[in-house]
C-alpha cells in the first residue's frame, strides 16, 4: 500500500518560487505522470517526494504518515534517473543485486530476487555483462532492475527514456507500462513528451511555473483542456487556437465565421483539433484560406493554413494533393469547438 497525500506543497529559493502549492492525492498503485516544459517544477517536486529536496512549506504523507523529516532511506521509494549512473566495474547481475547487499537483505534471497528482477526487464541473458557492454536502452533496463530489486512501495521515474533513440523509447516505454501493470507500484513519472505522459498515466498533472494547470486522465485533458496552455501542450500536432470575437452566436476572426456557439460576446481564443475538422467540398468552409504547408504523414494528409499569426492545421485525406497557395475552405462544426478567454486563458463554460 502506498497512497501519497501532497498537502500544498511549496518549494522557494529566496524568492523564487520552484513549486506552489502543488495539493493532490496519489491513489495507491496509481501511475501518475507531471507533465510540463523545462523549468516547470516537476523534478522538484519528485525529489520532495523523495526527500532529496526540502519541504518550504506543506507537508507529504505516505500512507498517512508525514515523511518530511524522514531520511531517503527511509521513505520505502525507489528513483530511477534519465544518466542511469551504473556502476561500470560491476556486472549486471552484481548491479542489480547493488540495493540487496546495501540494505543487509538476507543474502540467500539475493539470486531469486535478482533473477526476477532481471526476467521482468529481460535482461537474463545479460547478467554476466559489464554496463559498457550494453545499449543504452539495455542500461536503463538495469537501472530499472535495481529500482525494482527494492520492491519498493513507491517508484519515482525522472526522465528515464529521454537518453533512449525514438524507436528504443517506444519500446521501452511499452515495457514500462507492462511492468508498473506487473508490479502494481504506485509510480510517479516525470516527463516534458505529452505522447509518453499520454500512454502511460491513469493520470497526468500538467504544470507550468511551478504550477498546476490541470490534474485529470489523459482523455480528459485531451477532450477537455482547462486553459489554451494545456491546449497548446497536448496533442500532436498541437490544438489550434485562433484569436477572435464572439457577437450573437458567432465567432469571427480573419478568413474565419463559425456559427452556433453558445458563448456569450466578448474576445475570445477557439481552439479545435486537427482531426475533429475536415476540408470542405467545395472549398466554401468556416476558414477559408491558401495552403501554407502540406505534409504526408502516411495515414493522412496534414493541410496548414495561416490566419494571422496563428497556424492551422487540418488532417485530411491520404491521398489529398495540392499546390501550396491553393485556397481550401475548412469546416469547424460548432461541437469540435472549444472556448477559452482571451485574457487569462481559461476556459469558458
Ligand atoms: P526539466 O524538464 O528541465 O528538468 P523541471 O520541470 O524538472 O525541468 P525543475 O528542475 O523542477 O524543473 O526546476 C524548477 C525551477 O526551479 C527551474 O526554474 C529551476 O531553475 C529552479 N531550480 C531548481 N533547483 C534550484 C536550486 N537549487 N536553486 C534555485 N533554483 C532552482
Amino acid at each position: 500500500m502506498a497512497e501519497i497525500q501532497l498537502r500544498s506543497i511549496s518549494k522557494r529559493w529566496g524568492s523564487f518560487v520552484g513549486v506552489h502549492k502543488f495539493d493532490l492525492t496519489i491513489a495507491d498503485r496509481e501511475f501518475l505522470v507531471l507533465l510540463g516544459p523545462s523549468g516547470c517544477g516537476k523534478t522538484t517536486t519528485m525529489r520532495m517526494i523523495a526527500g532529496l529536496e526540502d519541504v518550504t512549506d506543506g507537508e507529504i504523507a505516505i500512507d498517512g504518515r508525514v515523511v518530511n523529516d524522514l531520511e531517503p532511506k527511509d521513505r520505502d521509494v525507489a528513483m530511477v534517473f534519465q544518466s542511469y549512473a551504473l556502476y561500470p566495474n560491476m556486472n549486471v547481475y552484481e548491479n542489480i543485486r547493488f540495493p540487496l547487499k546495501v540494505r543487509g537483505v538476507d543474502t540467500s534471497t539475493h539470486e531469486e530476487k535478482v533473477q526476477r528482477a532481471a526476467r521482468m526487464v529481460e535482461l537474463t541473458d545479460f547478467l554476466h555483462r559489464k554496463p559498457a557492454e550494453l545499449s543504452g536502452g539495455q542500461r536503463q533496463r538495469v537501472a530499472l532492475a535495481r529500482a525494482i530489486v527494492r520492491e519498493p512501495n513507491v517508484f519515482l521515474m525522472d526522465e528515464p527514456l529521454s537518453n533512449l533513440d525514438a524507436k528504443l523509447r517506444v519500446s521501452t516505454r511499452a515495457q514500462i507500462k507492462n511492468l508498473s501493470h506487473e508490479l502494481a507500484v504506485t509510480t510517479i513519472y516525470v516527463t516534458h513528451d505529452q505522447i509518453e505522459a499520454m500512454t502511460l498515466a491513469d493520470r497526468v498533472v500538467v504544470m507550468k511555473q511551478g504550477r498546476v494547470q490541470q490534474v485529470g486522465s489523459p482523455t480528459e485533458i485531451y477532450d477537455n483542456p482547462a486553459n489554451t496552455f494545456v491546449a497548446s501542450f497536448i496533442g500532436s500536432p498541437a490544438m489550434n487556437l485562433i484569436d477572435g470575437d464572439m457577437a450573437a452566436g458567432r465567432f469571427t476572426a480573419p478568413s474565419t465565421d463559425i456559427g452556433g456557439l453558445d458563448v456569450p460576446d466578448g474576445p475570445v481564443t477557439l481552439g479545435f483539433r486537427a482531426e475533429d475538422a475536415t476540408l470542405a467540398a467545395d472549398g466554401a468552409g468556416d476558414i477559408t484560406a491558401p495552403i501554407y504547408t502540406l505534409e504526408l504523414l502516411g495515414d493522412a494528409t496534414m493541410i496548414t493554413v495561416r490566419i494571422a499569426d496563428a497556424l492551422v492545421s487540418v488532417k485530411a485525406d491520404k491521398n489529398f494533393r495540392a499546390e501550396i497557395g491553393t485556397p481550401v475552405g475548412i469546416s469547424v462544426p460548432p461541437e469540435i469547438c472549444h472556448l477559452f478567454d482571451r485574457q487569462s486563458g481559461e476556459r469558458l463554460g
